[in-house]
């Protein structure tokens, strides 16, 4: 036979293909010689596109075109004349870069530290243990353990299955999962879609589970081999990132209009022409926000990063910014709402039917012991065995091999697994009763079939339900064939009713709360949950999602009956929704949109995907949940709790909020400076400001307290106000006749202390005016600290790291004033003790306005409210 090549692995036996790899199937590598193997192989990682490196960050600020001009300037100015002006330009400019490029930096690592966070997980058999690991440290020779919904995360060989079905639309295009075996096969050319006993790395479990041997990692993939195909357009932008490009754009003609303006006004006046360039390119580059789209990943990213710690992972960006705008959240209720700790509260079943329930929770069973000897799993069946070895029945001495089995489906509800018995074999089925019940025919007992009475044991189960408790029902059937290849619909039937176990799932205890945040906030909690209506609704009543005890629930069945008019008005009042199937979840998302909210929906399996791509803000779990549905999700709950994403929100308006503080100051300040200086030789006042002097107000001032202002904590009352409606702008509730008009007033004063130096014969009237413009801009950034609430009201130390970066550059405007050696660069004189007093004073002017906005917006608020209130219309 030809040596094969490394490719031909489907063609091979997978025992013999293992046992070339060094590895016991049943085993698992040993961890000593899996980290040998990672040291000769390389991570299982497809090499991502290329990181940004520092040199290309710094490089990345000298793009703006504006700077460039004023560097060019700033060299032929200094060929021609003075030569410390060209430096000292040169200097603050190249500063101006350091902390652009700090801010990038920051703002990557805190990505990248999110990327790792978001990293896929594999579980392995490594030395006879099941362990969960980085995806990236998987080798060849590696056992993988695949279940429903998760991503394979190497190219496998599979070893076995049971009814194992693989989405591989990301690898061939093919959206129909495909059923795997584990034969070998003999067509060498066979494409990849035929390779029916391999898994690709890629590709996602859409069905059951399996395992398989890593035949190939990383790069040598058949995914790594098509990455260099991959498009890797970058990184986008975010909504509000396009949306402030593009208006930094068109103000930006604005700006260079009126700076061409000033130099054409300058020289017609006779200024020096080269001054007047410098000083119209300086305001340039001062004042148009080119920015702003930056210093907007810099707030969301290390907004990003801060929700981390509150477990919370944004996986993507823009989802920071919108989640502020949530307005109803559509949430599981097992494990996000309650604790998902399962205990098994009652077993009703008679006589021998007793013991035989036992048996068929341990057997129908897919929860292991773990080495610590607690039960691993999925927390239902966890109960379930626990409530077996409760009763003394030897759990590990039943653990007779499972012949077939039929896994469990949210759709069916149900799950089914094949023993060897007396005569023949013992199918066990469990499930939801309303889905199992039908497909009983009798009642088991030792003696012999009984008839079963239907109606009766059904209202026991809702009984039950109707106290909060999950029941599950039993049963069994006996086969005398082990194929179950005919499929669930076809074994799971005639089957005959042992038993019910009810099980309880406390609720967490902080939902209660975090449902109460989310009512006062504006934000409508919706459960939707596969779980029974009756223990759905006890379980919303607990927690306050409803306050009737007959408040409506509607089912899978009835939404499955109504067209998607009947649902709209529906959806409009129904906060539960019970025994709904995973692909309805989308019905629920887009009727809920289309009523104009915007949705947030939590999902963990495999067919919870499509609405979580659905919903504006997909949140999976990151303890229960799968690859599939965590790659489908723009927020992963590292602790699958409801709260965290009512904390999620919180965050994501108070980092939209700083957002708009950091807008609202620089754009205020950039606005101040154009009023002077285009006003100065309207009221035929010499130019009031230097170049240098632009500059440095604008490094220093935009520059430190700016992005100070992302550590603002969020604002008093923020979750007691409705929702921002998604599209509203940045500018909307007053912002940019703020910029207009305390710009206006910054620049107003700014002149009118010019005015009065020059008349009262005062010499320093420009470092006067440049001082004033700091002060002012210091003031303004105190007093913008909330949209609302008086800086007294707030404190002066709830934002220690703004305080510092106001008092620093306190610190750094006084230097250049009183520092002799900087005297002669910033072209400045030292103040006597009254004309510092006047630059305070025009500060404190600046001050107060802005408080006085804020109160007069407070006033507008209350009466906003009491109107609302006494119409009874107020916003909920
Ligand atoms: P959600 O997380 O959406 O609130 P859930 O986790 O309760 O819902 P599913 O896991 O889809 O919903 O379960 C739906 C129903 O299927 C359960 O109410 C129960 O009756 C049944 N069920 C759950 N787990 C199992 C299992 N392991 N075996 C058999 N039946 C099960």
């Amino acid at each position: 036979m030809p040596p094969l090549t490394h490719t031909h692995w489907h063609l091979r036996d997978a025992h013999e293909l293992a046992r070339e790899h060094g590895v016991d199937p049943a085993l698992g590598l040993a961890e000593a010689e899996a980290a040998l193997r990672a040291v000769q192989h390389g991570p299982n990682e497809i090499a991502a596109g290329e990181r940004r490196t520092p040199a290309a960050l710094l490089l990345d600020q000298f793009k703006d075109f504006m700077i460039l001009v004023l560097l060019g300037a700033a060299v032929v100015s200094g060929l021609i004349g003075d030569l410390v002006d060209t430096l000292a330009i040169v200097v603050i400019v190249l500063l101006n870069a350091l902390i652009g490029f700090v801010q990038a930096w920051r703002a990557d690592r805190a990505l990248a530290a999110l990327q790792q966070l978001a990293a896929a997980r594999a579980t392995v058999l490594r030395g006879g243990r099941r362990v969960t690991i980085p995806a990236s440290r998987l080798v060849p020779g590696d056992i993988v353990l695949l279940e429903a919904g998760n991503q394979v995360p190497a190219d496998l060989r599979l070893m076995t299955i049971a009814q194992l079905r693989i989405d591989e639309s990301a690898l061939t295009g093919e959206s129909v999962a495909v059923d795997k075996h584990v034969r070998s096969l003999s067509e060498a050319g066979a494409a990849l879609g035929d390779r029916l006993n391999m898994a690709f790395k890629g590709t996602t479990a859409a069905h059951g589970r399996g395992t398989g041997l890593v035949v190939a990692t990383g790069m040598a993939t058949e995914l790594g081999k098509v990455a260099g195909l991959l498009d890797r357009s970058g990184e986008l932008q975010t909504p509000l990132q396009q949306r402030l490009a593009a208006f930094g754009k068109r103000l930006a003609l604005v700006v260079l209009a009126i700076c061409a303006l000033i130099f054409a006004i300058g020289v017609l006046r006779g200024e020096p022409p080269v001054l007047m360039v410098l000083t119209a390119v300086s305001l340039a580059v001062a004042a148009i926000p080119e920015s702003l789209p930056a210093v907007v990943t810099v707030l969301l990213a290390l907004g990003a990063r801060r929700m981390v710690a509150q477990n919370a992972l944004v996986r993507r960006l823009p989802s920071v910014e919108t989640l502020g705008s949530v307005s109803t959240i559509c949430t599981d209720k097992t494990g996000t709402l309650t604790l998902n700790r399962m205990h098994a509260e009652q077993l009703l079943a008679e006589g021998s039917a007793r013991a035989e329930t036992l048996r068929a929770a341990a057997l129908c069973n897919d929860a292991q012991r773990g080495a610590d000897g607690a039960w691993q799993g999925d927390p239902t069946e966890t109960a379930l065995a626990e409530l077996a070895a409760a009763h003394d029945v030897d759990v590990a001495a039943l653990a007779q091999p499972r012949i077939a089995e039929l896994p469990f489906d949210a759709e069916r509800k149900r799950m089914s697994t094949l023993h060897r018995g007396a005569a023949g074999f013992v199918l066990y089925t469990k499930g939801a009763p309303e889905s199992l019940l039908p497909r009983c025919t009798a009642h088991w007992s030792e003696a012999g079939a009984l008839a079963l009475d239907h109606d009766a044991t059904m209202r026991q189960a809702e009984r039950l339900a109707a106290q909060g408790l999950r029941v599950l029902a039993f049963a069994r059937r006996e086969l005398a064939d082990a194929d179950l290849s005919a499929g669930a619909e076809t074994v799971e039937r005639g089957l005959a009713f042992i038993g019910l176990v009810a099980l309880i799932d406390p609720p967490r205890p902080e939902a209660e709360a975090a449902v109460r945040d989310c009512l006062a906030a504006g934000i409508t909690p919706v459960m939707i949950t596969g779980d029974h209506p009756a223990t759905a609704r006890a379980i919303a009543r607990r927690l306050g999602i409803v306050t009737d005890a007959d408040a409506p629930v509607l089912t899978g069945t009835m939404l499955a009956a109504m067209d998607e008019a009947a649902l709209r008005a529906r959806c409009a009042e129904v906060r539960v929704y019970a025994r709904v199937d995973p692909a309805q979840k989308i019905r629920i998302v887009e009727a809920l949109q289309s009523l104009g909210r915007f949705v947030a929906m939590t999902g963990d399996g495999v067919n919870d995907a499509p609405a979580l791509r659905r919903a504006d803000i997909g949140v999976a779990m990151g303890r229960g949940g799968t690859d599939v549905a965590r790659e489908a999700a723009s927020l992963v709950l590292l602790d699958d709790n409801f709260a965290t994403i009512v904390a999620a929100v919180r965050d994501g308006r108070r980092i939209y909020d700083n957002i708009r503080k950091f807008v609202r100051y620089a754009m205020t300040g950039n606005s101040g400076e154009i009023w002077t200086l285009f006003l100065a030789p309207m009221l035929g006042l010499p130019i009031p400001l230097l170049p240098i002097h632009i500059l440095w107000v604008n490094l220093v001032t935009d520059g430190l307290p700016g992005l100070a202002l992302a550590a603002e904590p969020a604002e008093r009352g923020v979750m007691q106000r409705a929702p921002r409606p998604p599209g509203e702008s940045l500018f909307a509730d007053g912002l940019w006749q703020h910029v207009l008009f305390i710009g206006l007033l910054i620049g107003g004063l700014c002149l009118g202390v010019q005015a009065w130096a020059l008349a009262t014969g005062h010499a320093h009237w420009q470092t006067m005016v440049f001082t004033v413009l700091t002060f002012a801009q210091m003031a303004h950034v105190m007093a913008i600290r909330s949209e609302r609430e008086p800086l007294w009201r707030q404190g002066l130390a709830s934002n220690l790291p703004l305080l510092g970066a106001v008092l620093l550059t306190f610190a750094l405007q006084l230097a250049t004033i009183y520092v002799p050696w900087l005297q002669p660069i910033f072209k400045t004189e030292a103040l006597d003790a009254d004309e510092l007093a006047i630059c305070f004073g025009a500060a404190g002017l600046v001050y107060l306005a802005a408080e006085a906005e804020k109160r007069w917006r407070r006033h507008l608020a209350t009466r906003g409210t009491q109107a609302g209130a006494t119409s009874g219309k107020q916003a909920v």
